[in-house]
């Protein structure tokens, strides 16, 4: 029992007993590794019982409490009840696994609790030496930026900002987005994630600037629909602003052909961005590279750590081409900010003079420790094997009688279905039934129509076991719950 807070006089928040804190924290770290080492003895997900959602109406305690028994509630009315995205049968969302690497490098920056905004410190050149292995994997040029942000969907809220400022002018930060840019129209397949319509919508460009273009079979933005809608918004006195091309779609894995729109955007005078959340760290594997041939082009990439780069939540990561502009965008005078030749308001520019946030977390160092332990090829491995994984999968749908592949696999997402009467319910209530289950976590999406069961393998511990498992569980509760082969 941890005696630490109880009782004490003293006002600071540290221990009385730092020993006794030492043997709690001990225990919490092996509980921590117990969970990873012994997660496939897990169901993947559950749902709580309302008796331990109702811990959580409890009121603001006044008086202080065991740091043993709070470390207690969590084990059992926090943990069981996560998500599930660190267990291999997690495959609904593009969830990364996360690792015990990651895990701890987390608990040493709470430790340190280094404030990112800036400052010489050497917390900030992490950041900044993350940043150049980034500018290198990509083939970016020397002058590009980048900075950790929380997720794609803040990555390309920035892109959209710098590109406004590039449009636009500096102006816009002192008078606001100026009557052209209602001309401005950005172009994106229908397959790209609602987090870059949402970018244009907090940019104060709206939602009715995004040309949503047509693909073809393979979930592929279709170049021709692209060409003739550049092209009658031209005629219309439009100007194009940005085209985003996907690596790797959120429903279906799919990569557009980067290079082909990287010269579109050249030819039109648009900004290329690229939403890489997903797949722009396939870079790491000699596999995939060539495929996302064309990236390299891009004005910006937005793309997560924390998907297939397992780095814990939250690790976002924007990559700008033109460093300059992207300074330009965010940076502000303020006199509690001065910078000096020398001492600790030293080595400007800051990660603050590139972002919107000034006080920032250390994500940087979960990303430097993951990246430095298992390096760059093992990184491609475990990328690569994931696809192998959906592949396999892939394959044991095409095989089985009673089920359909509805999009071929890409990169590391199925989707497939039951075939039966009434496909979408009897496909969504299956979809349910294994989650509640506990067996495996697929999710639903919509291809071209249809209702679909949706596998994202993205955890580094998903081997082809827990597809089989997978499609067991769908099979046997599609027989319960359908009538094969009737629709
Ligand atoms: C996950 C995802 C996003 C959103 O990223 P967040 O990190 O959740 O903000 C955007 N695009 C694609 C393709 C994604 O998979």
């Amino acid at each position: 029992m941890t005696k630490s807070f109880k009782n004490s006089e003293s006002t600071t928040l540290d221990p009385e007993d730092w020993d006794d804190l030492r043997q709690q924290g001990h225990r919490m770290l092996d509980d921590m590794l117990d969970y990873l080492q012994h997660i496939r003895q897990r169901p993947v997900w559950q749902p709580a019982p309302p008796e331990t959602r109702m811990v959580f109406h409890a009121g603001l305690p006044q008086q202080p409490s065991e740091l043993n028994a709070v470390h207690q509630q969590f084990m059992q009315s926090i943990l069981p009840y996560a998500v599930g995205n660190a267990h291999p049968g997690f495959m609904g969302w593009v969830h990364g696994g996360g690792t015990a690497v990651g895990m701890l490098a987390e608990m040493l920056s709470a430790g340190l609790n280094a404030n990112l905004g800036g400052r010489n410190q050497i917390p900030v050149e992490v950041e900044r030496q993350v940043t150049r292995w980034m500018r290198d994997l990509f083939g970016f040029p020397e002058g590009a930026s980048g900075l950790f942000v929380t997720g794609t969907s803040m990555a390309h809220l920035m892109a959209v900002w710098v590109a406004r400022i590039k449009f636009c002018g500096l102006d816009v930060r002192r008078d606001g987005l100026p009557q052209t840019a209602h001309n401005l129209i950005a172009y994106a397949s229908a397959a790209t994630h609602g987090s870059f319509a949402k970018a244009l919508d907090l940019a104060g460009l709206g939602t009715m600037c995004l040309r949503s273009v047509p693909m073809n079979g393979f979930e592929v933005i279709d170049l021709n629909a692209l060409d003739a809608m550049i092209q009658a918004d031209r005629q219309a006195g439009l100007q194009a602003f940005m085209i985003v091309g996907n690596a790797g779609t959120v429903d279906a894995g799919a990569i557009d052909p980067l290079e082909a729109l990287a010269h579109r955007a050249t030819q039109c005078g648009a900004w290329f961005h690229v939403d890489g959340a997903l797949g722009a760290l396939g870079m790491f594997s000699p596999e995939i590279a060539p495929r996302l041939k064309g990236i390299e082009l891009a004005d910006s990439i937005a793309f997560d750590f924390h998907k297939w780069g397992q780095v814990p939540y939250d690790a976002g990561f924007v990559l700008m081409r033109d460093g300059a502009l992207h300074q330009h965008t965010f940076a502000s005078p303020a006199a509690y900010l001065r910078r000096e030749e020398d001492g600790l308001a030293s080595d400007s520019p800051w990660p603050c003079d590139f972002g919107p946030d000034l006080s920032r977390g250390f994500r940087a160092l979960k990303t430097w420790f993951t990246l430095q332990v298992y390096g760059a090829e093992k990184m491609g491995q475990s990328i690569a094997h994931t696809c192998a994984v959906a592949r396999y999968l892939g394959k044991l749908v095409v095989d089985a009688p009673d089920l359909e592949l509805l999009v071929p696999v890409s990169l590391n997402i199925v989707c497939f279905r039951y075939v039966c009467a009434d496909a979408d319910a009897v496909n969504a209530a299956i979809v349910v039934a294994i989650q509640n289950s506990g067996v495996a976590v697929p999710s639903t999406t919509t291809i071209g129509g249809k209702l679909a069961i949706r596998a994202a393998i993205v955890n580094h511990r998903t081997e082809n076991e827990d597809v089989e498992i997978l499609v067991r569980a769908v099979c046997d509760w599609g027989k319960k719950l359908g009538e094969p082969n009737s629709g």
